[in-house]
C-alpha cells in the first residue's frame, strides 16, 4: 500500500497523528493508499514556506522562472505512462482517458511558458506633457488550489503553472479520494528543481480546506468541485478578503436537430455521456431531440450505450471504467431508480453491473432514461455517472429554452448541419462552453475555461490570460518627469 506524504518546503513529510481516508482502486476495490487528513498545522507550515519563498521567487526574472516549467513539461512527457497508470488505478478511468487528461495538463504548462509575453505591462506616454501612466502586473503572493477527484492530474494545471510563472508561490490540496497521482507529479516537480517552498502539497479534506480558506497569508484560492462546496468556498474565502474562483457542478445538455449527421451525433454524444464513466464536468447528461430526430437518435444511442465495453481501465479494449467508489455507485443507482419512479423509461439499465474478475469493483454500465420531464428530480440533479436522460421537444426554440431553464451552465452542445441554427444556438445558449457538433467542448489551454450560472462563482476563469489576470494584481503608476529635468540628458 502506498504511503501518501505532504511536500512542504522541498521536503516529503508524514503528517503523523492524523486520521486517514482509505483509497480503493475503483476497479478492484483493493485498498491502495490511505490519505492523511492533514490538520491546520500542515497548512500553516506550507503557507509559511510559500510566504518565505515568495520574495526571492518574485524577483527571479520571468524568463528564468519559466525554465523550471520547461523542465517540468519534459518530465511530465517522459513519465506520461507512469502518471496515467496512477490516475487509472485510483480514479477508475481508462488508461487512454488518463493519458488524454495529462496531455491537457502538459498543454497548460506549455502555454504558461509564454508568461514573459503575457505578464507584460502597458504604458501611455504623455497623458499630460511629461507625465506617463504605466500599468504593471505583479504577483499576488501565496496562492492555493483545492481540487476534485475526477481529474487527479489535470485540474491543478489550469492554475499553478500560470501562478508560478507570474511569480506567485503555491499550495496544492488534491481530493482525498485520489492522492496518489500528485505523489508522482510532485516527484517530478522536485526533479524540476523549483526552489524550496515555491510549490507545496498538502493532503487532506474539510479541516485542511478550512485552514486554507482562513489562512491570512494565502491571498488567492481556486476551487473545482461540486456546486454546494463551491458556494461555501467562494463565500468563506471572499469573507476573508481573498481572491477566489470556484468551479461547480453541471448538467450539460446536447440538442440534436433533425438535419444532424445522426451517426456523428450518436457516437459523439455517447463518448461525452459515458467517457470517464460520466464523471466529467463537461459530460453530456441531457440529450434533447427536436422533431424527427427523436426516433433515429433514441434507437442508436441505446445501442451505443448497451454495447460499450466496461471494465478495468488498464486492460486493453475497455471503453469505460468504474465510478469512483461504493458510495458513488450506490448514489448513481439510487438516482436511476428515482428517474424510473418518476415515470421515465429505462431501456438501458446499468444498475447491478458485475465485471468478471472485478466483482468488488464499483461499476455501473451506461444507462439511458427516456421521456425525462423538466423539473423532475432526475432532470434537476447532477448524477455524475454514466447516465443519459433523453427529452424531446418540437422546435429549436423550445430546446434552447429548456437548456437555458437549468440552473447549471457549464456546457451546451448542438448537432446540426445548418449554419443558421448553429449561429442562433451559439448566440442564445447560456453556457460557458459551447459545442457545435462537438460533445466535450473543453477549451485548449490558450482559451479560458469555466462555466456560467451555478457552475461557476467568480470573475476570472482558469487557463490562459484569465489565469494571468487572476494570479496578478495590477498596479497603475503615474509618473511626472518635467521637461526641464529631462532636457539635461
Ligand atoms: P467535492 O466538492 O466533493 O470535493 C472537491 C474538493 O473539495 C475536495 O478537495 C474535497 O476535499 C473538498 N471538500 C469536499 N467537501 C468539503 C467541505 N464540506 N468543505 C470544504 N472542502 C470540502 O467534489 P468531487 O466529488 O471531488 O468532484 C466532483 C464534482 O466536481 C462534480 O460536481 C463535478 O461537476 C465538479 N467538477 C467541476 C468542474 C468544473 O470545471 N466546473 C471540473 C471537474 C469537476
Amino acid at each position: 500500500m502506498q504511503k501518501i506524504l505532504n511536500y512542504i518546503n522541498g521536503e516529503w513529510l508524514d503528517p503523523a497523528g492524523v486520521e486517514y481516508f482509505d483509497v480503493l482502486n475503483p476497479a478492484s476495490g483493493a485498498l491502495i493508499a490511505r490519505t492523511p487528513l492533514s490538520a491546520a498545522s500542515a497548512v500553516e507550515a506550507a503557507a509559511q514556506a510559500a510566504a518565505a519563498a515568495f520574495p526571492a521567487w518574485r524577483r527571479t526574472p520571468v524568463q528564468e522562472r519559466v525554465q523550471y516549467l520547461f523542465k517540468l513539461r519534459d518530465l511530465l512527457k517522459s513519465n506520461l505512462d507512469e502518471i496515467s497508470r496512477a490516475i487509472t488505478d485510483e480514479c477508475g478511468k481508462t488508461f487512454e482517458e488518463s493519458k488524454a487528461e495529462m496531455v491537457r495538463a502538459i498543454e497548460n504548462v506549455e502555454v504558461a511558458c509564454g508568461m514573459p509575453m503575457m505578464v507584460k505591462g502597458e504604458i501611455v506616454e504623455d497623458i499630460a506633457p511629461g507625465i506617463d501612466e504605466i500599468l504593471l502586473r505583479q504577483p499576488v503572493g501565496v496562492c492555493a488550489t483545492i481540487a476534485p477527484f475526477n481529474f487527479p492530474g489535470m485540474i491543478v494545471f489550469w492554475y499553478f503553472p500560470y501562478a508560478l510563472a507570474a511569480g506567485n508561490t503555491y499550495i496544492v490540496k488534491p481530493s482525498e479520494k485520489v492522492p496518489a497521482t500528485m505523489q508522482v507529479i510532485f516527484r517530478l516537480i522536485e526533479q524540476a528543481g523549483f526552489p524550496k517552498g515555491v510549490i507545496n502539497l498538502v493532503n487532506g479534506a474539510k479541516e485542511t480546506v478550512d485552514a486554507i480558506l482562513d489562512h491570512p497569508q494565502i491571498r488567492a484560492i481556486t476551487f473545482v468541485g461540486s456546486t454546494n462546496v463551491a458556494k461555501y468556498i467562494y463565500s468563506r474565502a471572499a469573507a476573508n478578503g481573498k481572491r477566489v474562483q470556484a468551479q461547480g457542478g453541471a448538467k450539460n445538455p446536447v440538442i440534436i436537430l433533425p438535419d444532424a449527421d445522426m451517426d456523428m451525433a450518436v457516437r459523439i454524444t455517447a463518448d461525452s455521456a459515458f467517457g470517464c464513466a460520466g464523471q466529467r464536468c463537461l459530460a453530456t447528461s441531457l440529450a434533447i431531440t427536436v422533431g424527427e430526430a427523436r426516433n433515429a437518435f433514441t434507437e442508436a444511442i441505446c445501442d451505443a450505450a448497451a454495447s460499450r465495453t466496461v471494465g478495468y481501465g488498464l486492460e486493453s479494449g475497455i471503453q469505460m471504467g468504474a465510478v469512483i467508489n461504493a458510495a458513488s455507485k450506490a448514489r448513481v443507482e439510487q438516482l436511476i431508480g428515482v428517474g424510473a419512479a418518476e415515470g421515465a423509461g429505462l431501456p438501458v439499465d446499468g444498475r447491478g453491473t458485475r465485471i468478471r474478475g472485478y466483482e468488488n469493483g464499483f461499476f455501473v454500465r451506461p444507462t439511458i432514461l427516456t421521456d425525462v420531464q423538466p423539473g423532475s428530480e432526475i432532470w434537476k440533479t447532477e448524477i455524475f455517472g454514466p447516465v443519459l436522460s433523453l427529452m424531446h421537444v418540437n422546435t429549436i426554440d423550445d430546446a434552447i429554452a429548456l437548456a437555458n431553464s437549468h440552473v447549471y451552465g457549464n456546457q451546451a452542445s448542438l448537432f446540426t448541419s445548418s449554419g443558421a441554427a448553429a449561429r442562433k444556438f451559439r448566440y442564445e445558449v447560456e453556457a460557458g462552453n459551447v459545442g457545435i457538433n462537438i460533445g466535450v467542448a473543453a477549451p485548449m489551454a490558450f482559451f479560458p475555461f469555466s462555466g456560467w450560472k451555478n457552475s461557476f462563482f467568480g470573475t476570472h476563469h482558469g487557463q490562459a490570460m484569465d489565469a494571468v489576470e487572476f494570479f496578478t494584481q495590477q498596479k497603475v503608476v503615474v509618473e511626472r518627469w518635467p521637461k526641464e529635468w529631462t532636457r539635461k540628458f
